[in-house]
């Protein structure tokens, strides 16, 4: 068969540079798109990103003119696990001590530095070819716009949303900057309260929008989730999509984890991994549950609720282990918790190995979120049988059936579900989580049944190769 050619364009790709799910999602998904597609995948080339590690050399420079200012493009290259990858550099873009800006604010001249990656997947598209662009998140939303006003780019756009709490909103003074017309500072474009959002620019003009889980599809289109865009979106709606993310299962797989002290394949192996970490992390008990959390710690994980209830939970008989960074507030508050209590311990930071660590130690993996686009730790959580304690929110009512009506022939996994985010409520669920861990058989069949659970892109990359026909129809 004749594969069709797609460029995939991201902000961050795992294992180049990585700060949340985004970044999983755009290194497994074009993996599992690869029999397919000829896939191509394109990010900036930041200066953390290992050029030497990962054999990233320069093929082409080119020019772009935005805002009436030329900027020169430097295009890198490389293939790593069977992926084509193109890497965009411009010093403004890519000379930054961080990607986004410090935990507590974005760079102020977001707006320039990915309109100008936006520019460049624009010119890329002029000069390859493509027949299809899949665009993530407000950091590439703009090339749907680029595309629209260029007929000489026969592109179609997929833009997928990732987290509508994140749009790109900037003063309107960056128009210029980036060469769009006033014209387009509009409401039914991108002017939102008075700022120009990127994101709008995405949900206007995309061929296709798609979000990254059915009951989150259906939830942003309300004023509870969707971030003041839900009346923008409902206009779209047509051509938005849900689609359950996946996880790469040979990334996330305990059967050959060369982070992990043992490998293991079912709930009993999973003890070497706990001794290793609770000795690594100065907690005792390896008989009392283990739970874990991994992730930002920012309002949208619930980070208030783990705050106001992790003393209480702290008095029953278990260990926590947190693994986090964000904002500095709740780093200190969880940091002077962490001081009071013997058996909770703080790792401040972000370590993919010692995530892995915790994953396959933990019998239990705390997602309080308050809302959750997809969610991977969850299913990352299977594979490692953690058993998940989340609230019933986006992906995670997709993904997480309660154990109260475990059925071993059932696809899905099974976890403890809290339905009202309060600290009552996750306090609850922690204690039927001990309940339930003291009754070791019941404990184990439902582990078990959790890592055999395909949590993989197979069904979701079909959903996705559907809708890339759909659109060169
Ligand atoms: P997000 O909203 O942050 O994108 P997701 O659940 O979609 O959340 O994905 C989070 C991903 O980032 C998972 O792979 C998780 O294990 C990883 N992760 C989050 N925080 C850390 C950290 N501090 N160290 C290592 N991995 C982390």
């Amino acid at each position: 068969m004749n594969k069709g050619r797609l460029l995939f364009a991201s902000s961050e790709v795992y294992p180049f540079v990585k700060t949340g799910g985004l970044a999983d999602v755009s290194h497994s998904l074009p993996r599992a798109l690869n029999e397919t597609y000829h896939v191509c995948v394109v990010l900036p080339l930041y200066g953390a990103i290992d050029r030497k590690g990962f054999k990233i050399k320069k093929i082409e420079s080119f020019e772009v003119v935005m805002g009436g200012v030329s900027y020169d493009i430097q295009l890198y290259a490389t293939r790593y696990e069977e992926i084509e990858y193109r890497f965009v550099y411009s010093p403004l873009l890519c000379d930054r001590e961080f990607i986004y800006g410090p935990p507590e604010a974005g760079y102020e001249d977001n707006g320039l530095r990915f309109g100008l990656f936006s520019y460049a997947i624009a010119e890329m598209l002029r000069r390859e070819q493509y027949p299809i662009v899949h665009l993530n998140d407000w950091q590439c939303a703009l090339v749907t716009l680029l595309v629209k006003e260029d007929p000489s780019i026969t592109t179609k756009t997929l833009y997928t949303i990732h987290n509508l709490a994140y749009q790109g909103s900037f003063n309107p003074s960056v128009l210029s900057q980036i060469g769009i017309d006033e014209r387009y500072y509009t409401m039914e474009a991108l002017e939102f309260y008075n700022q120009v959002n990127f994101m709008k620019a995405g949900i206007a003009f995309a061929d296709s929008i798609t979000t990254v889980s059915p009951t989150y599809a259906k939830e942003i289109l309300t004023s509870e989730f969707g971030c003041g865009l839900e009346g923008f979106l409902s206009v779209h709606k047509r051509k938005l999509h849900g689609i359950l993310n996946g996880i790469d299962s040979e990334h996330f797989s305990p059967v050959n984890d060369k982070a992990l002290v043992e490998c293991y394949s079912n709930a009993k192996g999973k003890k070497a991994s706990k001794i290793d970490l609770l000795k690594a992390l100065g907690l005792k008990g390896a008989t009392k549950p283990l739970f874990v959390f991994i992730g930002r710690f920012a309002h949208q994980k619930g980070i208030d609720l783990l705050v106001e209830t992790l003393p209480k939970i702290a008095e029953l008989e278990c260990n926590i282990a947190l693994l986090g960074e964000g904002d500095e507030s709740y780093s200190d508050s969880l940091s002077a918790i962490s001081e009071q209590y013997g058996n909770i311990v703080l790792t401040s930071g972000y370590d993919e190995a010692l995530s892995h660590r915790m994953y396959a130690a933990g019998d239990f993996l705390l997602m309080p979120s308050l809302f959750e686009p997809c969610g991977l730790n969850q299913m990352i959580a299977y594979a490692y049988g953690a058993v998940p304690v989340v609230s019933h929110v986006g992906g995670l009512v997709d993904t997480v059936k309660k154990y109260e009506s475990f059925d071993e022939q059932s696809p899905s996994g099974f976890g403890l579900i809290f339905s009202t985010p309060t600290s009552r409520s996750l306090l609850s669920a922690v204690k039927k989580s001990c309940e339930l861990y003291s009754d070791k058989k019941f404990f184990e069949s439902i582990v078990n049944h959790n890592m055999k659970c395909d949590y993989s892109w197979s069904e979701s990359a079909k959903e996705y190769i559907k809708i890339y026909k759909r659109l060169i129809k």
